[in-house]
């Protein structure tokens, strides 16, 4: 089973499913990434926030695979986006996960009242160049916010990660990615377990249709929209499910039923809102 690759705006290419460590207790983390690399998953995300880089950098270190093989993704997190802080939280997270540089960094959150998230991304272009991260990107950015970033400084983010998922798919954002081809990362992508979106028929139903879960349906929904996905989970059963994504294709009519779910009044979010994370 091959995950297929992504490509960047800027030359590089991401795996289109990756693993997502958020929650990920840090005592639990280097079991569940090293198990995770087992199923074969090469692309984690983390993020300073998550106090779970150690654990990733020991995965990676003990798995006995080749750096050119992974795509390690961690964030910098609100308060390190003012003056020079963010060199030196790029340089705590590559000592926390044993690397020299991470294939992905990103601005976890705008944070639109401290008003320092352009600081930021000047600084990320200037880790990109000196090599600390191959891409760099940003996570949880509202149109104005990606136009005010490339407009003062002419860079576009790789990607904008996101919460994204049936019932709250942010079609204004993703249109704009669209436009400026940037990749859509979708946070939250079976919407954290916190609506019945299993449950629903449109992806109950193709669940039966093609003899596979409800999750590796929505998953499917994902990879289909051309979305890039890390879900989350602590168990290896889950994990082996959420991989084993490959061998079907929903219809168009299962594809459209599912893109049904979205309320479209942003009542389906489920994580907090972009403006409310300072
Ligand atoms: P998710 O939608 O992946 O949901 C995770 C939950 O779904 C798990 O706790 C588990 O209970 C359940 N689950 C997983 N696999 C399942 C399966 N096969 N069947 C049934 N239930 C299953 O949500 P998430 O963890 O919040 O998002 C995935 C990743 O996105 C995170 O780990 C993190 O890397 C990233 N993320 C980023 C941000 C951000 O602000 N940038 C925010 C949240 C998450």
């Amino acid at each position: 089973m091959t995950v297929p690759n992504v490509a960047l705006n800027d030359g590089h290419t991401i795996p289109q499913l990756g693993y997502g460590v958020f929650k990920v207790p840090a005592d639990e983390t280097e079991r569940a990434v090293t198990e995770a690399l087992e199923v074969g998953y090469r692309h984690i995300d983390t993020a300073a926030i998550y106090g779970n880089e150690e654990g990733v950098g020991r995965a990676i270190a003990h798995s006995g695979l080749g750096r050119d093989e992974l795509f390690v993704t961690t964030k910098l997190w609100n308060n390190r986006q003012s003056g020079d802080q963010p060199f030196e939280a790029i340089t705590e997270s590559l000592d926390k996960l044993g690397l020299e540089a991470v294939d992905l960094y990103l601005i976890h959150w705008p944070a639109p009242q401290n008003d320092t998230f352009l600081n930021a991304w000047q600084h990320l272009i200037e880790i990109r160049d000196n090599g600390q991260a191959r891409s760099i990107g940003v996570s949880n950015f509202l149109v104005p916010q990606l136009e005010r970033i490339v407009e003062a400084t002419g860079v576009t983010p790789a990607v904008n990660q996101i919460e994204l998922h049936p019932a709250y798919q942010q079609r204004d954002i993703t249109a704009w990615a669209d436009d400026h081809d940037v990749r859509i990362e979708a946070w939250g992508p079976l919407g954290q377990g916190k609506y019945d979106l299993f449950g629903t028929p449109a992806v109950a139903d193709a669940a039966a249709a093609h003899d596979k879960s409800p999750a590796q349906v929505v998953l499917r929904w994902h990879l289909q929209k051309g979305f890039i996905v890390f879900p989350k989970s602590v168990r290896r059963s889950r994990l082996e499910e959420n991989f084993d994504v490959f061998d079907f294709d929903l219809s168009g009519p299962e594809m459209v039923a599912i893109d049904a779910l979205d309320p479209r009044d942003g009542s389906g979010r489920v994580g907090s809102h972009p403006d409310e994370v300072n």
